[in-house]
């Protein structure tokens, strides 16, 4: 062994707190609490008395240099030139005056950015890659955010709801994505057509038949060449043979849609965390508006604003009223794809570490 052993080298994000606010590195770990003046800001009060005052406004995630740039030059003629940006691609710009408050927001809109997000409101979707970074998406998660939220803006500039609503999309049925109190995720239906004349060229043939989660995959010969076959009966439709081998083709114009699941809080501040359920399948995938999609988000929405009691997310609210009276109030139809009695796991889930062929 080396005597000396090498340091690794760091590549990942800078230290922060360099690029702090000053106020924030003076009061760091010292906050004694905090108001909500306004939809959209946030004031934090230091046990020394020091305040510092957070506006924030959404942006498309995905940044053009100009949009970047217009965003920064309003950091540093109206703030104080410390901007952070938050998971829900919300930017939050930080001023320790109050009087620089509403100049900022009448800049932010002046250049087109709404303010909003915070406390009982609808927060910013968050959104997966899709198309521009990732290599599987069967949809764009970015369009189906900008179509949700134009229709859900006054929802993100008022806090009516009785508690806030984090929405999240995921572009592929595998992997990002979350846990939202509504999740918009892709549902494939039909199994993958295969490529057989690509598999020997592009696909590690082992990797992809154990990345099958019901081990419906088999290593099998076609014209001579060596490729794969599905077992459909046992096909789940999940995708994760796609991305170690593309010529499993999984992503359809037609057959994959979008699903919509409710309930999901890693929160456990008022109730356990929960996991998201299934409400609504075989959604179309339908750009550039989505608007089937978005249609049943805002009936959820707005019964959930109608029926659920302050400080209820929506996973409360459903354990107090039951799934029936919610399938009732969305008027969502209730049918049985939404019972959950597969139990092929226990016997072919692929839960170990070893291959299989
Ligand atoms: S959700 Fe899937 S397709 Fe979308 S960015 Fe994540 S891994 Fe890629
Ligand atoms: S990985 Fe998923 S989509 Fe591919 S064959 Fe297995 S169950 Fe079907």
């Amino acid at each position: 062994m080396a005597k000396e052993r090498r340091m690794p080298i760091e590549s990942g994000c800078p230290d922060g707190f360099q690029y702090m606010h000053p106020t924030m590195l003076r009061n760091f770990g010292q906050w004694k609490y905090h108001t909500h003046p306004r939809v959209g800001v946030l004031c934090h009060v230091a046990e020394s008395g020091d305040e510092i005052w957070t506006v924030r406004a959404g942006t498309q995630r995905i940044l053009d240099v100009f949009t970047l740039r217009t965003l920064c030059d309003i950091g540093d003629k109206y703030a104080d030139g410390h901007v952070r940006f938050t998971i829900r691609s919300n930017i939050e710009f930080m001023v320790d005056d109050e009087s620089k408050v509403d100049p900022l927001i009448e800049a932010l809109e002046a250049a087109g950015f709404v303010v909003g997000g915070t406390q009982n409101s609808v927060a910013f979707i968050s959104h997966t890659q899709g198309w521009l970074h990732c290599d599987i998406p069967g949809t764009d998660a970015s369009g189906v955010v900008k179509a949700m939220m134009d229709e859900l803006v006054h929802e993100f500039k008022n806090a009516e709801m009785p508690n806030r609503v984090h929405i999240t999309t995921s572009c592929c049925q595998i992997n990002c994505g979350g846990q939202g109190d509504i999740a918009i995720n892709i549902q494939h239906t039909k199994p993958p057509k295969i490529n057989h004349s690509l598999v020997a060229n592009v696909c590690e043939r082992p990797a992809v038949v154990a990345r099958c989660p019901v081990a419906a995959i088999r290593p099998a010969m076609v014209d001579g060449k060596p490729t794969l076959e599905v077992d459909e009966k046992k096909c789940i439709c999940c995708g994760a043979c796609y991305p170690p081998c593309p010529p499993m083709q999984i992503n359809d114009p037609e057959h994959s849609k979008l699903a919509i699941w409710v309930g999901g809080n890693h929160s456990n501040a008022r109730s356990k965390p929960s996991f998201q359920k299934l409400v609504a399948a075989g959604i179309p995938n339908n750009p550039p508006r989505w608007p089937e999609a978005t249609r049943i988000v805002k009936k959820i929405l707005s019964a959930y604003k109608e029926d659920a009691r302050d400080w209820e997310r929506i996973n409360d609210w459903i354990d107090r009223i039951g799934w029936p009276r919610f399938f009732e109030l969305t008027e969502l139809p209730f049918t049985k794809f939404h019972i959950d009695n597969w139990r092929g796991s226990r016997k072919s889930l692929n839960a170990s570490s070893y291959m299989r062929f």
